[in-house]
């Protein structure tokens, strides 16, 4: 056995694999090696269904099955080694009109990222698929390219071409520890040996939280049971394989809840049924190989009838054998994909639902990762990162159980669970509550989406068009543009950093130069090493040496454990997590200064407290940390300050602010706002695949300030010329939906560029989007069209921030609130 090489993969399901072909495939096979503790594809792999689902409503995770499916088509004739892919191709059957909206809006995102979806009518369907009862469908969408696969095989080819490439596979090797040596290093003990290494990937499927703890970490992955059903032969099958007819497609009916495929001219019937319990709850035992469980028919039944009702001829045969088997979860079914938290060169490839889908594409990128320090995609959706402490293995039985059984629901944008609530409130949640609050929650956090007033019923209305809460959110917004409005914010991640090296530190860290003033407020970002955006920060200087970073809430861990990461060894920065301790409550409106004035004795006035500044002040008998910023645009304050004193402000602004007019206001105002004032946001507009330039973040940077973190990838970026460009746009002509995000730009029906995000700016009274677009298009008063859910709009390029563009509203130029 070797000791000492460059990557240990320990996992030797479909994904450890794939990881280990991709990095002999960049040119590391002689210093990688897997070690996998039974033989190949003894976890989940084997006895998985093999389907290969292009459909996925992420962008990155989208991109990820694109490759992967591609990748598959080839492998066989790189390899030698058959797959067994069958391009059957697979429809998905829609029987009402929300869930054809779901599919509008999937095919506009499959569309940016060039996989292509054909839509069909009932009638189509029949011909395509004639055993289906056509009965209640409104109609349907078709993937061509993707199928099903033998999950072994496929395994087994990829280990070939990792082979022929270098790399080493050791079989019947338990990882048994982990350990890590002063330098940095890696020891991987097995009880064949010990192998030293720079870098691990962790892809152990089921047994992630085994491994997890070997290192210390509590990672947000437990399994639940899933099941199919293989049939008998079905002479329909039969006869129409002696005729020479293809294979039917793999058929979904999401509203019913199951997948069915041909299997040895038989049925294959995959449910997600409701009740499905986690398994392994505490880890399956170290020697498990192959494991099933017994199966539960009772938990199929409802799915059974509804696939017999839409196809009659799997009503009659036999039920040959029901796998169930442990399928690895996340709270939102995503993998993990990515760097672990708090280590350095620890990746995690673990929590694949779809990891036969997945695989391909995760070894991609976590090779790209590993080897050229980035990612080349958007990975936002996958990052391990994106889950936090509160993440427990009591909120993960409850929510994964929710997730599994939510496959197949529709997936409305404004979609918010409710298993594991509420879990992180702030101080006032009740007096929310109490005020019409409807919440959702972020990174375990109950925020206020949107206030039901005016005798509305407090609960959501999803949709992917302008729902119940639309006129609600117009209200909250024409209060806060005309009077005054609070937002709860608390769930913003903070942090301070300090010490004698935190000014050059941060310097370093991020794009912008740093506030000089103490006291003084910047938005600056950190960039990745080819100059996208990976964190933005509003950094305040608290004094010398001594600043406040406020960040994305359901961002906190990858921005801290970013920030972390880069922190000098010398110990002259210290990092100190204020996340939980400081809540924050954003006062914005033209009365906002009235409303301070009369809670506090400090000076609001434009000459005493100026844009962009802080400070330390006194609210009722509070202390607060009052920052001259929003991200709404109109005049106003953030307060942050301890936890404790929460109420206590919130009493004493709202028994000062009833005849101002204060009204609470909640996240899907702030949304539409920011749209408005075309502000970016990290994970749509900002983004590590686009560079700062592409995302116009021009006055955020400063090239000429001396070396910082991804300057030279940037400066490149901009020598090799921009792909992109951000643009505001005016959308022509809509009725009830706005884009969301993700919505093909189109001239003259080509594809030119992608929306990011969008919606409905009240104060302009416009449809808006922000999109990147390629630089020849981003000239203002260009045409463009825009799909929103299966329709073309003109969509019209307008100058940044349409609404206030001088910000003469947030600055208060003319005092006029004074
Ligand atoms: C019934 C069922 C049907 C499915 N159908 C599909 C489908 O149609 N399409 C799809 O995309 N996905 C499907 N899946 C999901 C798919 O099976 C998994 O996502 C995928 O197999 C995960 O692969 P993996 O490599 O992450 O995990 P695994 O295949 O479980 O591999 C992990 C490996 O790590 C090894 N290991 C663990 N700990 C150690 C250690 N300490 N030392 C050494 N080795 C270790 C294990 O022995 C195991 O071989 C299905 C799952 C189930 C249960």
């Amino acid at each position: 056995m070797k000791s000492e090489v460059r990557v240990v993969v320990i996992g030797g399901g479909v994904v450890g694999v794939s990881a280990l072909y991709h990095l002999a495939k960049k040119g590391w096979g002689d210093d990688v090696v897997l070690v996998e503790k039974a033989e190949l594809t003894s976890g989940s792999t084997w006895h998985a269904a093999g389907l290969l689902p292009l459909f996925n409503m992420s962008y990155s995770v989208g991109q990820i099955h694109k490759y992967s499916v591609k990748l598959y088509q080839e492998l066989e004739q790189e390899t030698g080694q058959p797959v067994g892919f069958n391009q059957v191709g697979n429809l998905r059957l829609a029987m009402n009109q929300d869930r054809m909206d779901e599919y509008y809006q999937y095919a506009a995102t499959a569309r940016t990222i060039g996989i292509d979806v054909q839509f069909l009518t009932p009638g189509e369907i029949k011909k395509l698929w004639p055993l289906c009862n056509i009965e209640g469908l409104v109609g349907g969408i078709f993937h061509s390219d993707d199928g099903y696969i033998q999950p072994a095989d496929l395994t087994q080819a990829l280990a070939k071409g990792a082979r022929k490439r270098g790399a080493t596979i050791y079989r019947n090797t338990a990882v048994l520890a982990i350990e890590q040596s002063s330098s940095g290093n890696w020891l991987v003990k097995t009880a064949s040996g010990d192998i030293s290494c720079e870098h691990i990937i962790s892809a152990t499927g089921n047994y992630a939280r085994q491994t997890g703890e070997m290192v210390g970490l509590d990672l947000p992955v437990i399994p639940v049971e899933h099941q199919y059903i293989v049939t008998e032969p079905h002479p329909e099958l039969v006869k129409r394989r002696e005729n020479g007819e293809p294979e039917l497609a793999v058929l979904r009916e999401s509203d019913g809840s199951w997948y069915l495929r041909e299997e040895n001219c038989g049925f294959l019937l995959g449910p997600y049924e409701k009740g499905a319990p986690c398994c392994y709850v505490d880890g399956p035992d170290p020697r498990a190989e192959c494991e099933l469980f017994q199966e539960d028919i009772d938990r199929l039944v409802p799915h059974i009838e509804a696939a017999m009702a839409r196809v009659p001829a799997f009503a009659e045969v036999g039920m040959k054998k029901v796998y169930n088997g442990a399928i690895a979860y996340t709270p939102d079914g995503n993998p993990i994909i990515g760097p672990a938290w708090g280590l350095d060169n620890f990746w995690l490839n673990e929590g694949h639902s779809f990891g036969i889908t997945a695989a391909g594409g995760a070894g991609w990128q976590l090779a790209e990762w590993i080897v050229e320090g980035e990612p080349t995609i958007d990975m936002l959706g996958v990052e391990p990162r994106r889950f936090g402490d509160y993440a427990t293995k009591s909120y993960l039985i409850e929510k994964n159980e929710e997730t599994y059984a939510h496959v197949f629901v529709i997936h409305y944008p404004d979609e918010e669970r409710p298993a594991a609530r509420p879990l992180r409130t702030a101080p006032c949640y009740e007096r929310l509550k109490s005020m019409g609050a409807v919440f959702g929650q972020k990174f375990g956090w109950e925020r206020a989406n949107w206030f039901a007033t005016d005798g509305m019923v407090q609960e959501d209305d999803w949709s992917f068009r302008r729902s119940k809460w639309f006129s609600a959110i117009g209200r909250e917004i024409a209060n806060v543009t005309a009077n005054v409005g609070l937002l709860d914010m608390t769930a913003f991640a903070k942090c301070r950093i300090s010490g004698p090296g935190a000014e050059s530190f941060l310097d370093y860290f991020v794009a912008n130069r740093l506030p000089k003033k103490v006291g003084g407020i910047g938005l600056c970002h950190a960039l990745n090493k080819s100059g996208g955006v990976h964190s933005e920060f509003t950094i305040l200087r608290e004094s010398d040496d001594s600043f406040y970073l406020v960040s994305a809430g359901g961002l906190q861990r990858l921005d801290h454990d970013y920030l972390q990461k880069q922190l000098p060894k010398s110990g002259s920065v210290r990092f100190t997590q204020l996340t939980g301790a400081n809540g924050v409550l954003v006062i914005a409106g033209p009365k906002s200064r009235e409303l301070l004035q009369r809670v506090s004795r400090a000076d609001f006035s434009n000459e005493a407290f100026r844009w962009l500044t802080s400070q330390n002040i006194v609210v009722g008998m509070a202390p607060v940390n009052a920052l001259r910023i929003n991200y709404v645009g109109e005049l106003g304050w953030e307060l942050h300050h301890g936890l404790e004193y929460q109420n206590h402000i919130f009493d004493a602004l709202f028994a000062a602010g009833e005849d101002l007019g204060l009204k609470p206001f909640g996240i899907r105002a702030m949304d539409s706002m920011r749209i408005e004032k075309s502000y970016r946001m990290v994970g749509t507009e900002l983004s590590i695949e686009y560079s700062a330039y592409e995302s116009v973040m021009d006055r955020f940077i400063q090239p000429d300030k001396g070396d910082f973190l991804g300057r030279d990838g940037l400066l490149e970026s901009k020598k090799t010329g921009l792909k992109n460009l951000l643009v505001t746009l005016e959308v022509r002509g809509v009725e009830d939906a706005d884009a969301l995000g993700n919505n093909a730009l189109l001239r003259d029906g080509e594809l030119v560029g992608r929306a990011t995000g969008g919606g409905f700016g009240f104060r302009v009274n416009k449809s808006l989007a922000l999109g990147m677009v390629q630089p020849e298009f981003s000239g203002l008063g260009t045409e463009l069209e825009i799909d929103i859910l299966g329709k073309t709009f003109k969509a019209v390029v307008v100058p940044d921030s349409p609404f206030d563009p001088q910000n003469e509203r947030l600055r208060d130029v003319n005092g006029a609130n004074d």
